[in-house]
């Protein structure tokens, strides 16, 4: 059992819980300029690490609110609980958000209007 701190109800039951995958994917501004692969890239391709991961969380049985959360998928042991969009606070949830591959990815750059 995992005890998950809902940044407005407290600390509850995983089990109130809905996991919502992976967190800070960019939706393409222009979809359009990308090629088929770039695009199945940004549809497709998730990050499945050991270690630090960055997720979307909802409290479905509880205030039905969103948030994101850092977890290592090793230990299930939870760094942080953040809103939704922004930043991790801590160094190793910043890190970790830094280094995913995404933030080099050609849809990324289209979401954040630096198409080449
Ligand atoms: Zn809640």
């Amino acid at each position: 059992m995992l005890l998950i701190n809902c940044p407005w109800c407290g600390p509850r039951d995983d089990a109130e819980f809905h996991y919502g995958g992976e967190a800070h994917i960019l939706r393409p501004a222009n979809p359009s300029a990308l090629s088929d692969e770039e695009f199945a890239e940004y549809l497709f391709l998730q990050q499945n690490p050991r270690g630090l991961h960055l997720e979307r969380w909802c409290h479905s049985d509880g205030c039905r609110r969103w948030f994101n959360m850092v977890r290592d998928t090793a230990t299930n042991r939870i760094l942080e609980v953040y809103p939704m969009g922004e930043l991790p606070s801590s160094q190793s949830g910043l890190a970790a958000w830094r280094n995913n591959w995404r933030r080099n990815s050609a849809a990324e750059r289209n979401a954040r209007n630096r198409v080449e």
